[in-house]
């Protein structure tokens, strides 16, 4: 046999895994674009809200996490920018103070569940544990009650919604263009260019202030927040940025259809 027998098969699979990925991609985008840019939102469940104002929420998941919590606390604080922190329960029993801090400094507390586990995964008596440890942690911690609640992964699905309503809690994912990827580490400047690039008014943005060393996002903030002050833009908690909505939702009240249409789950985060 030749050499070149073998080469063009070979080659002829090489082109093939491109195209693939190309034809996959395409599937994703068209799935998106119908559910619309920054995602699909519904009632009770945020992704971005529809407004012309040049306002946005950042959010951190996975803390309290010294740290880091205390310095993103700083750097918002400097820029008077205020922003909302998903918390983790059993975070929450370890650091009460970063949860003090937190409201103190005007920020906004919302509930990530106490373990973060696939709430998909979970019985709806588990999911309501999750979340009502979570509100009880909290409230001890620093006297308030969330009113936002975040499933890890970004995976919910019916029985999710369902504990919500009863508790009291809206779901805030994050919009499809302003996932930070901070967790994975991939340099300040990268965190930066995938916050800005895309901005939209009413964006929620992802990042992290657990997990893990979270120097980056503490360093790419300090650039986002200047960088949004010299663009005209406010940094704002969540209600705030609801209460900015243009189609006159105010309040972040738990509103559910009766429609049992498939319940997505959110691009893969942490
Ligand atoms: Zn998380």
């Amino acid at each position: 046999m030749g050499y070149g027998a073998v080469r063009t098969p070979t080659r002829g699979r090489h082109w093939l895994w491109p195209a693939m990925a190309v034809l996959v991609a395409g599937a994703l985008l068209a799935t998106r674009s119908q559910a619309g840019e920054r995602g699909q939102n519904r009632p009770g469940v945020w992704w971005y809200v529809p407004t012309t104002a040049k306002v946005v929420a950042l959010t951190f998941d996975d803390g309290p996490n010294p740290p880091y919590t205390g310095q993103i606390l700083a750097a918002l604080t400097e820029a008077h920018a205020r922003a909302t922190f998903f918390v983790l329960g059993r975070q929450v029993v370890r650091y009460p103070q970063w949860v003090r801090a937190e409201v103190a400094a005007g920020m906004e507390v919302g509930n990530h569940s106490w373990s973060h586990e696939n709430l998909r995964h979970l019985s709806e008596e588990a999911i309501r544990q999750e979340l009502q440890r979570t509100q009880d942690a909290v409230h001890a911690a620093a006297g308030v009650t969330p009113t936002w609640m975040r499933p890890p992964y970004g995976a919910f699905g019916p029985a999710t919604v369902k504990v919500n309503r009863a508790l009291g809690l809206s779901m805030a994912l994050w919009s499809w263009t302003e996932d930070s990827r901070d967790w994975a580490n991939p340099g300040p400047d990268a965190i930066v260019r995938r916050v800005m690039g895309n901005l939209q008014p009413g964006d929620i943005v992802l990042f992290h202030d657990g997990g893990g060393d979270r120097s980056q996002t503490v360093a790419a903030l300090r650039i986002i927040l200047a960088d949004l002050e010299a663009q005209g833009w406010r940094a704002v908690t969540l209600t705030e940025l609801l209460a900015a909505s243009d189609t006159g939702a105010s309040s972040p009240g738990v509103k559910i259809s009766r429609s049992t249409g498939a319940w997505a789950s959110a691009p893969r985060s942490r």
